[in-house]
Order: C-alpha cells, then structure tokens, then sequence
C-alpha cells in the first residue's frame, strides 16, 4: 500500500463446539466487534473425523490428538475471517493461552478465560500466523459455501 493507510491482516477466529453449546457465540462475538475486529464472513459447519484431522494435521502425532479430534467433532464449530491491523497477533492476545485454566488467573479478560474450561475445552481458537491464517481461512472459505454468511463491509 503506497497510501500510508495502516494495513488490514486478517485472520480465522473458530467458535469450538463447547463454546457453541454453552451459549457464548453473542458474547464472543460482543468481544471481538468491542476490540476492533470486523468479521468479514462466518460460516457454522459440523467437521467429520477427517476433516477435522486435516484441520490439525501439525497436531497429528501428538498423544492429545485423538481427544483433540473427538473434541471438535463433537458438535458445530463457527469459523469466522476476522479483519483489522495486526489481526492474528491482536486475536491472539485477546483469546489468551491455550489452557483455559491459566488464562483464568494470568490474563482473566481474555476469551478463554471467560469461555473455556481447560488446555483441551477452551472454546476458541486463532490461527498462530499469516500462514496458518490463509490456509485456515481456504479450509473453511476456500470453496463457495451456500451456508457462509458474507457481512458487508463498513
Ligand atoms: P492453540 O489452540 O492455543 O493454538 P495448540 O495449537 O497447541 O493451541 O493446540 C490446538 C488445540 O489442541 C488446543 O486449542 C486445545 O484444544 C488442544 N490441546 C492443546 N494442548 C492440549 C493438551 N495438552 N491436552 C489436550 N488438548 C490439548
Ligand atoms: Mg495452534
């Protein structure tokens, strides 16, 4: 961009099936549109095992794996693009660590601290780069989806 406007990153922000059945979609989504964020688009989808595998394929030799799998198969999950400056590095920091337990005393207003429940059930998830963010975002966005909700842009 030569126009000196700050550039826009985006990034994909995934709702997990415990943070779906417990009711936190609004509140989540309160938090993320009050920290900047637009979401560009959303779609809600029920993985099967092998979609699921592919969507964790670093995870794959991992001993939590198979939990992990049957975890996020275990209802609908929301994926959302997510948009603003620094957008993954800023979804991040606004999710909190991995395990819900400690986000709960070290960073107790992060998402994960208000939705989740421990290092497997923390309800969100956030790409971990500008790499993973377009791979994840192809994996949910990549082919034209009936169901994917398109939010005008402001
Ligand atoms: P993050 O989601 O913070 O990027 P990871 O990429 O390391 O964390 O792990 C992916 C997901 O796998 C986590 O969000 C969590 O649901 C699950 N997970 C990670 N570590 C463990 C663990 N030790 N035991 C059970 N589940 C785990
Ligand atoms: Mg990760």
């Amino acid at each position: 961009c030569s126009c000196g406007a700050v550039e826009r990153e985006r990034t994909l922000a995934m709702i997990k099936p415990d943070g779906l059945s417990g009711n936190y979609t609004e509140k989540i989504k309160t938090a993320i549109l009050d920290s900047g964020f637009h979401i560009v688009k959303e779609t809600q989808v029920q993985l099967d095992a092998e979609r699921a595998s592919l969507f964790y394929a670093e995870h794959s030799g991992r001993n939590f794996f198979d939990c992990l799998v049957k975890y996020i198969t275990s209802g609908p999950v929301l994926a959302m693009v997510l948009e603003r400056t620094d957008a993954v590095a800023q979804w991040r920091a606004l999710i909190g660590p991995t395990d819900a337990r400690k986000a709960k005393t070290s960073h107790p207003n992060s998402i994960r601290a208000m939705c989740g429940l421990d290092s497997e059930k923390n309800c969100v998830h956030g790409s971990d780069s500008l790499e993973s963010a377009a791979r994840e975002i192809s994996f949910f966005f990549g082919e034209a989806d009936s169901e994917t909700v398109e939010h005008d842009e402001l």
